[in-house]
């Protein structure tokens, strides 16, 4: 039985068809790479000498078309010089040219002529990337580092950072960096046993901001409940992950950005009484010390709740010391409190102290800290050295630290901030920007 129809065959031979062939390669006929496996065979380099030989009549063809269009530009920039040559307008460009920021960005965007050399030497074939998606994309211009985060372009995200806010330990943003990487992206699993797809959570290419000020501020209420249980290293863990989230939140509005930065505050003056109160409870710290740190730890911006209990606490080490003159200004500032948070019971007791105190009048000890001026304040900024822990020597010249602001004197110019830990002291920056610029 004939494998093909013999109608076929004749209708063939009438219409004078042929059959396709598939294509012969590239290279001469009596080259042995027809005879052997190729093309599975890998490309050596006197094969792609032969594919360049035979494609040399090719270029030349190319060549002189090229030059024409050589020709042509050059007639282009003649006739542009010309144009140049024409008189300006009144007062045009007199004021200098104007910024084109797109021009720039194209311009820095571009390969330098040295890579574009490069690429033409290589010989060797490269696949196209994948390509940018949509949020990609939109993300390349943003300066929020949340929006990098999102994305996980995290050198990206440590790059504006360094510009915004002199960031000097990357490291310690670690996991906030991957927190935020992780919750702007959602996982499904298509098939079972099959690694789950991924998809960055976006509208209209804006990824979704994966942390909110409302998720900082419970972090933060738990913190001051560890602190008001004694728990001063538990607290301090918390208030840090606070601060060190804060540089790669986004927030949609104004309001919300100022509630973001009162929150690196209130973590500044925390953390500095903590650092206060570890240093008094630390082996080797001087009695004088230890009374002046209680003092300090007084007046930083804390709840009032906090306030009240270190002010207590202040009395009871003053009273110990005997040093009557420091704890009548402290019962003094404590019954401040009266209307703010401390109970009848308190008050009528520490009136007692204030009497019992005021009538001795004297102090056992000296401190280097004048109490009087400054149980007046009631935050650390611009009051107490974050480095030293000691009342700053001269207000008006002291540094900031770039993101916390905690406040340092001069000898502090230029090193790691001692509070927030990522930051440095003294340098200028452009400030940390957390409200969403993508539209
Ligand atoms: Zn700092």
């Amino acid at each position: 039985m004939p494998l093909i129809n013999p109608k076929l065959f004749s209708f063939i031979e009438e219409s004078k068809c042929s059959l396709l062939m598939p294509p012969k390669p590239i290279a001469p006929e009596n080259s042995e790479y027809l005879t052997s496996n190729w093309p599975i065979k890998e490309i050596r380099p006197q094969a792609q000498k032969i594919i360049k030989d035979s494609s040399s009549k090719e270029n030349e063809d190319e060549k002189l078309i090229m030059e024409e269009f050589h020709d042509a530009e050059e007639e282009i920039e003649v006739s542009k010089e010309n144009k140049i040559l024409e008189p300006q307008k009144p007062g045009a460009k007199a004021w200098g040219e104007e910024l084109n920021i797109e021009e720039i960005q194209e311009l820095e965007s571009s390969p330098s002529p040295d890579k574009k050399e490069a690429k033409d030497l290589s010989t060797s074939y490269t696949a196209p990337g994948q390509g940018k998606t949509i949020t990609e994309d939109k993300v390349r211009n943003s300066q929020i580092a949340a929006n990098h985060c999102a994305i996980g372009d995290f050198e990206s995200a440590i790059r504006i950072l360094k510009k915004q806010i002199s960031l000097k330990n990357p490291q310690l943003l670690r996991d906030a960096m991957i927190y935020v990487y992780r919750h702007s992206r959602a996982s499904f699993c298509i098939l079972p046993l099959i690694k789950p797809s991924e998809i960055i959570i976006h509208k209209k290419g804006i990824p979704n901001a994966a942390v909110t000020i409302n998720y900082l501020n419970e972090i933060f209420k738990k913190a001051s409940e560890m602190m008001t249980e004694g728990k001063f290293q538990d607290a301090a863990n918390l208030f840090k992950k606070c601060i060190n989230m804060i540089p790669v939140i986004k927030v949609p509005t104004e309001e919300l950005s100022k509630e973001a930065f009162k929150l690196i505050k209130n973590c500044y003056e925390y953390l500095i009484a903590i650092k206060c109160e570890t240093e008094r409870k630390k082996q080797g710290t001087s009695p004088e010390r230890g009374l002046e740190l209680v003092c300090l730890m007084s007046i930083c911006g804390m709840a009032n709740i906090h306030k009240i209990l270190a002010l207590k606490n202040a009395i009871v080490i003053s009273h110990k010391m005997k040093n009557f003159t420091t704890g009548t200004h402290l019962c003094q500032k404590l019954l401040d409190f009266k209307t703010l948070g401390l109970s009848e019971a308190d008050y009528q007791k520490y009136q007692k102290n204030l009497n019992f105190f005021a009538s001795k009048g004297t102090n056992e000890i000296n401190i280097n800290i004048d109490t009087t001026k400054l149980l007046l304040f009631n935050e650390a900024e611009n009051v107490i050295c974050a480095g030293s822990l000691k009342p700053l020597k001269n207000a008006q010249e002291s540094m900031r630290c770039s993101y916390c602001k905690a406040t340092y004197d001069m000898q502090f110019k230029e090193q790691e901030c001692q509070i927030c830990e990522i930051s440095t002291i003294g340098v200028e920056v452009v400030g940390l920007r957390i409200i969403e610029d993508l539209k």
